[in-house]
Parts: C-alpha cells; sequence; structure tokens
C-alpha cells in the first residue's frame, strides 16, 4: 500500500486532475460486443466504462478492436461491425465521450470535460493483406494499430502462437508500415517479435509505440521488452506504455507497486520523456491490487509522487509523452503551425 502525507495526497489529487491521461490499450469493446455491458453504464464486470474512466481521471482511452489474432473468421467484417459498436457507444454518450483522431481533439475533449476515445486494432488480420483496407480504415478513424498479435499473420510474427516466431516483417508489413508512415497513424509493437521490432525500428520514419508491455530486465518473460529493444525505440522517440500485467512470475497476484517497479526500471533506462500507460484492462483476467480497474488509475500518480517524481515528469508519463509522439506521426505541428 502506498503512504502518502496530507500535502503529497493533495499534490497527487492536483496534479492527476491537471494531467492529460492517456491510456493506449484496452479491450473493453469485447464486453461491449458480447453486449454484457454499456460503455455508459457503471458496471461490477469488466474493468472499464465510462464513469470509472471519469471517476480515475482517465480523459484519453484507447479501444482496441481484436478480432481473434490468427484464429479470426472474416477479420475485416468483424473489425467493421467492433467499429460500429464503438461508434455506436460514443452516440449513446455525447455528453461524455468523443471520438479523437489528434491531439487537438483529445485536448479540445479535455477542455469540455469529456473523453476522448481513440478507435485501435490489435493484430492486422482485418487488414486482409491489403493497403486499401488500411487507407479506408483510417478514413473510419483508426489512429492506432498493432500489427500483430500471436502468431504469425501476414504483416510478422508475435512473439507467442502457433509459429516459430524467428523471422521479421514479411514484404506486406514492410508496406503497411510505411503506409501508416504516410497517412499518420500510430505503429505498436507490442506482441511483435524481436526482429519484427528490428524491421520496423528501421524502416518507420516516425516514432513508433509499445502501446502494453513492460521491461524484461524487471520480470523475465517473452511479451516483455529487453533494455536493448527499449532503449531502441526511445532513440527513435518512441514509447512504452506500461502494462497492467506481465509483472511478474505469479501473473495472479500483481500489485500497482509492480506497475510501478517497471515504469521506474524504464525511466531510470531513458528517463522519463519515453514512458506512458496502456493497462490493457478487459483484456487481462487478473488486474493488479491497487489498480483494480480504471477507477484507479490516480494511484499511478500516487505512486509516482510516493516515489518521489517531479510534477513535469509525472505529467509527461500520465499523457503529454503520448501527445508529444502523436502529434508527430500526425504532423499536427506542421498543421498548427
Ligand atoms: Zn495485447
Amino acid at each position: 500500500m502506498i503512504q502518502l502525507t496530507a500535502e503529497q495526497e493533495e499534490r497527487a489529487k492536483r496534479i492527476h486532475d491537471e494531467a492529460l491521461v492517456v491510456d493506449t490499450h484496452c479491450d473493453t469493446l469485447m464486453d461491449i460486443e458480447k453486449g454484457v455491458r454499456q460503455l455508459g453504464e457503471r458496471s461490477d464486470k469488466g474493468h472499464i466504462d465510462l464513469p470509472r474512466l471519469k471517476e480515475g481521471g482517465v480523459d484519453a482511452q484507447v479501444f482496441a478492436c481484436w478480432v481473434g489474432g490468427t484464429k479470426a473468421v472474416e477479420p475485416l467484417k468483424h473489425f467493421m461491425v467492433m467499429a460500429d459498436h464503438f461508434y455506436q457507444q460514443l452516440g449513446k454518450n455525447p455528453d461524455t465521450v468523443v471520438a479523437a483522431t489528434t491531439t487537438r481533439e483529445i485536448r479540445a475533449a479535455k477542455q469540455a470535460g469529456k473523453i476522448a476515445a481513440v478507435l485501435g486494432m490489435e493484430g492486422g488480420e482485418p487488414l486482409e493483406g491489403e493497403l486499401g483496407t488500411l487507407r479506408l480504415f483510417y478514413r473510419l478513424g483508426l489512429r492506432v494499430v498493432t500489427l500483430v498479435w500471436g502468431g504469425r499473420n501476414k504483416l510478422g510474427d508475435a512473439v507467442f502462437g502457433d509459429s516459430r516466431a524467428t523471422s521479421g516483417l514479411t514484404d506486406y508489413g514492410v508496406e503497411v508500415v510505411k503506409e501508416m508512415n504516410r497517412l499518420g497513424m500510430v505503429i505498436d509493437v507490442s506482441h511483435l517479435n524481436a526482429r519484427g521490432v528490428e524491421d520496423v525500428l528501421e524502416i518507420s520514419t516516425m516514432p513508433i509505440i509499445a502501446s502494453h508491455s513492460n521491461a524484461r530486465a524487471v520480470f523475465d518473460h517473452v511479451r516483455n521488452l529487453s533494455d536493448d529493444q527499449i532503449r531502441a525505440i526511445a532513440a527513435k522517440g518512441g514509447l512504452i506504455h506500461s502494462v497492467f500485467t506481465f509483472l511478474h512470475q505469479d501473473r495472479t497476484k500483481g500489485s500497482l507497486d509492480d506497475v510501478l517497479d517497471h515504469m521506474e526500471h524504464i525511466m531510470k533506462l531513458v528517463g522519463p520523456d519515453h514512458l506512458g500507460i496502456g493497462s490493457d484492462l478487459d483484456g487481462i483476467q487478473n488486474s493488479p491490487i491497487g489498480l483494480e480497474d480504471a477507477s484507479k488509475m490516480i494511484n499511478i500518480t500516487r505512486g509516482l509522487v510516493a516515489r518521489g517524481y517531479t510534477i513535469g515528469a509525472i505529467r509527461q508519463i500520465l499523457g503529454e509523452n503520448f501527445l508529444r509522439v502523436f502529434a508527430q506521426i500526425t504532423r499536427e505541428e506542421q498543421i498548427t503551425g
């Protein structure tokens, strides 16, 4: 448990309220699609809904569409159905949430007291080997694509699954990376195997992110990133967003402190400019103690205050890092002059 003085509690609350808090990965749309619950209603099931995001002070949430990885049936159609659910749910809650495709829209949402919702895709199966699908998905508002999920797809190999996972991006994967650079989409290398990450780093002209990955030096798991990978992603201006799982050996007993340990390791390696939060809530079975659901997100800030991080560093980690990189990828600096 984190013990703060009254002054620290007050400071943590102020930092968290004022900061723009971003979570770059969740799987909430799966429950929505199954009809288990509605985004606008506070539920005791799962981890994320609009009331709990509001309570937790989360200002921008990336909602991933995951359609089953290599076992996906009719992935393109499935993605369209999930994307429709996303927009249907936003449409039902116009006073609380708004779709966002740029950092300006994210900041405007916060100013209006709304949550910004960004559409993502986990696993490139819905692209079905075409670039035209990618371009049309961009027009549908898709801005974050996790290239692979499990096993081998048309883009490359994942760290686990049914493939040998030793080769890098396919020729098609290379074309997708280039087209995402051109369109201004966020390339996400979480789940991608080591050769694939190397390929993306070599080919992409833009910074890349690992939307939900931790540090292998803290817990040696294939889904976590090595120190070399963390340094390479940072050297290219990119981001590593700590995930609320793959924390330590016993995956049923993670805690807030474990998440903070991973974050601290990444900070020690590359400084506070390359770190963020990518909870994977609603995609993990056991959320950490102290981060049980989205309503507890302030505990990250409380933990960072307890560990002595500056206000500036905390604000960067909570969201400003992502906004900086997102603006770069979408070339907003040029647009805003
Ligand atoms: Zn994932």
